[in-house]
């Protein structure tokens, strides 16, 4: 038995039982690194020995009495995450050679539950992209076809996971980037309500759409993370002060009278014939449990993206002008005085979409325009955090798709940022709302490329989302398929 196949359930039962250690499991999944990730490239850093130290603990803490249902399992963090004494760099040459001195306090809950961390893995630069090739130093591949993307900007916490690098991963959601690699991946991607988990140490994009969230392989395993990484933070005031429900409490196999809205706006032209088809089908395996297909309308979905790529660049050009080559990281040569320091270094360190983000939104906050251009899409964004709110008085989940078409090829997209921007069509909205998402495996197209259905939920009612996830999963063995890699 591979144990780098296994989810994070299977192995806590079979070292709960004795049947397996800690070492075993980060022995299999860091020979599996070593065996994939030189095609996968989903890892910036791999911890090799400083894991297999944590597994020791975590078998010696299990032996005192410990129990938790993460202790002993390899998570990969994303690499826009603090880990203590462990390079995060953001995937940007600007933080190359930054060492936080603290862990963000996901990675510290992770570390109190005894969670081992193979590495921290791949992204897009600052989490800005769909696609994990802006990451500044390379592009991880899809495990299920090497010549196309992973998905991003999580691609490669979603590439690890399917590869079986890890056992589950974090990654960051902004607009998307949770959830679309999950459904390029065929796993499972989670991002709960804006405010459900702290994040304090995760490297800022855009303050107001940022949320962490777990990639596993299956349902089950995202609860079983979620219980171990949410919760309110004084260290973040964002953070919200709720209580926080036993997330397994809701996997339960049955959505009988669960109301699912579908949303007209979302089954557009241009979606691939074959997503559109799967998409439809679930929602009947749906409706075959037991729940009730309702139609709904979320009409500024139209605006969406426009509204996002006013307001994410806004908040990004302002959050990244601490990159000035004083504080952190990246110090460019021979600059004559300071204004020409800051130029250099970040002229050097950020890559291409990072420095078209900063522009865009400089732009729009300047004087003159902010007005126009903030100020309209905060006030179009309540529209479209409204149009939830109607739809949520009559369903209790909205069904759709992850994204308008499976994984595309490497280079296809990266000449043109609009076609680029528009993978994150079916994803925008949900950040801008608030509101908690996950992807979960639907189908394959024709060429066996994974196609991903995003249920929706109330704010802080991960549990209707997880139900309604759980009971499509156990009806379907979607998520049991794994990619073969060549
Ligand atoms: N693809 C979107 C962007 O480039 C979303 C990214 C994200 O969610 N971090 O902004």
């Amino acid at each position: 038995m591979d144990l780098f196949s296994l989810t994070v359930n299977e192995l806590s039962g079979l070292l709960a039982k004795g049947e397996t250690t800690s070492r075993a499991v980060t022995e299999s999944v860091l020979e599996r690194i070593k065996a994939v990730d030189s095609k996968v490239r989903a890892y910036i850093t791999v911890t090799g020995n400083a894991a297999l130290a944590q597994a020791d603990r975590a078998d010696r803490d299990r032996k005192a009495g410990t129990a938790s249902p993460v202790l002993g399992i390899p998570v990969a963090i994303k690499d826009n995450m603090c880990t203590a004494g462990v390079r995060t760099t953001c995937a940007s040459k600007i933080l190359g050679n930054f060492v936080p001195p603290y862990d963000a306090t996901v990675v510290g809950r992770l570390v109190q539950a005894g969670t081992v961390m193979p590495g921290k893995v791949n992204m897009d630069e600052f989490a800005m992209g769909s696609s994990t090739e802006n990451s500044g130093f390379f592009a991880t591949k899809n495990p299920w076809d090497l010549e196309r993307i992973p998905g991003g900007s999580s691609g490669g916490s979603a590439a690890a996971v399917a590869a079986g690098e890890c056992i589950a991963a974090l990654g960051s959601d902004t607009g998307g980037s949770i959830r679309q690699p999950a459904a390029c991946c065929g796993i499972v991607g989670l991002k709960p309500t804006y405010g459900r988990v702290s994040r304090f140490g995760l490297v800022a994009f855009a303050s107001s759409l940022d949320q962490i969230g777990p990639l596993t392989k299956d349902v089950t395993d995202s609860a079983i993370m979620m219980n171990a990484i949410a919760g309110h933070d004084p260290k973040d005031s964002t953070s919200a002060d709720v209580p926080v429900p036993d997330f397994r409490s809701s996997l339960v196999k049955d959505v009988k009278g669960m109301k699912v809205g579908i949303p007209k706006e979302y089954f557009i032209e241009g979606m691939d014939p074959e997503v559109d088809k799967a998409v439809r089908d679930a929602v009947r395996t749906l409706e075959g449990l037991g729940a009730k297909v309702v139609d709904v309308t979320l009409p500024h979905t139209g605006y969406a993206v426009a509204t996002y790529y006013i307001l994410a660049t806004s908040e990004a050009s302002s959050n990244l002008a601490r990159y000035d080559g004083v504080k952190y990281g990246f110090r460019a040569e021979g600059a004559k005085d300071l204004l020409d320091q800051y130029m250099k270094s970040r002229s050097q360190g950020f890559g291409p979409e990072v420095k078209r983000r900063i522009m865009l939104g400089t732009y729009a906050l300047s004087a003159g325009y902010y007005e126009a251009y903030y100020k309209k899409g905060q006030q179009v964004r309540t529209l479209i955090k409204r149009d939830f709110d109607e739809a949520f008085k009559t369903v209790d989940v909205i069904a759709t798709p992850t994204a308008p078409t499976a994984a595309f090829r490497i280079g296809e997209k990266s000449s043109d940022p609009l076609q680029m921007y528009l993978s994150d069509i079916f994803t925008i909205s949900v950040n801008l709302a608030g509101i908690p998402g996950i992807s979960i495996p639907c189908g394959f197209t024709k060429g066996n490329l994974p196609i991903g259905l995003q249920l929706l939920g109330r704010h802080f009612d991960e549990a209707s989302v997880l139900r309604a996830a759980f009971a499509y999963e156990q009806a379907t063995d979607w998520h049991k398929k794994r990619p073969k890699i060549s």
